[in-house]
């Protein structure tokens, strides 16, 4: 028997994943970073992302290959943006919520699983891990019904992305706001999207990722718009709670959250 089936037969399942946090946190201990997702102190961040010639060439933020991944909890950089975004500049863990989370990333459900004043779904195309199977251009939901959404990393993957921004604008509620992130090119100024490519193969070659449907660029922003909201672009690199902290968040320069509003 190996080490590690025998450290499994040891163990019980329940306590498998607290059992595993301590060692890690121990394992990558250092003072240089701090997960605020974990709340680990830790010395380094492992590799993450790709390294294709299209990130590369279209200056994709956040897709390429580098050290962004949390050894403790395997939160990446955007993630920890998110989560400190999300809890210094919005209401998420304030008052109660109505809070819709699609395609979740596991490190933010966890702790939204456990906050007591959030009426929390996840949900997504695949019904895998997830409350409610949804197909978000077409929202089983009546308008102005969520408080906030969390929809991250998945309009790059839909055709009709215009129908889904539609669809996530009408079932939030006014006054509520979404996050709504994207694999964004620093040099596009056009969104880049050609529906003939549809191998993997091809897609991962032209966007950067096997099932992508489009590189957005610097319109991003206008699109978001057309469906109604009010966006601010939010860049962390500029705010002063930042200054003098050395990146110890380990986050991305160039990331931008973008803070989307239904406004009364
Ligand atoms: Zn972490």
């Amino acid at each position: 028997m190996s080490l590690k089936e025998s450290v499994k037969w040891i163990i019980p399942v329940e306590i498998r994943p607290v059992v595993k946090r301590v060692v890690f946190r121990l394992l990558y201990f250092g003072n240089r970073y701090h997960c605020p997702v974990c709340r680990s102190n830790v010395r380094l961040w492992k590799p993450l992302g790709y390294d294709l010639p299209v990130i590369t060439e279209k200056q994709i933020i956040g897709s390429g290959l580098r050290n962004a991944l949390c050894p403790v909890c395997g939160s990446s950089d955007r993630v920890r943006l998110l989560y400190l975004f999300m809890k210094q500049k919005t209401n998420l863990f304030g008052g109660k919520l109505k809070l819709l989370h699609i395609a979740p990333e596991d490190q933010l459900r966890n702790i939204f699983l456990k906050a007591p004043n959030l009426d929390y779904l996840t949900a997504d195309i695949d019904p895998m891990k997830v409350m409610q199977q949804m197909d978000i251009t077409q929202i089983n939901y009546p308008e102005n019904t969520f408080d906030a959404i969390l929809c991250n990393h998945v309009l790059e993957h839909i055709p009709d992305d215009s129908k889904a921004m539609s669809e996530l604008f009408r079932v939030l509620k006014p006054g509520g706001w979404a996050t709504l992130q994207v694999p964004i090119s620093k040099s596009l100024e056009k969104t880049h999207e050609d529906f003939s490519i549809t191998s993997s193969q091809e897609r991962e070659k032209h966007f950067g990722q096997k099932d992508h449907v489009r590189i957005y660029g610097k319109d991003y922003t206008n699109r978001l718009r057309e469906a109604g909201f009010k966006v601010e672009e939010y860049k962390w690199i500029l705010d002063q709670n930042f200054k003098n902290q050395n990146n110890k968040h380990g986050l991305n320069e160039d990331e931008t959250v973008f803070y989307c509003n239904k406004t009364l």
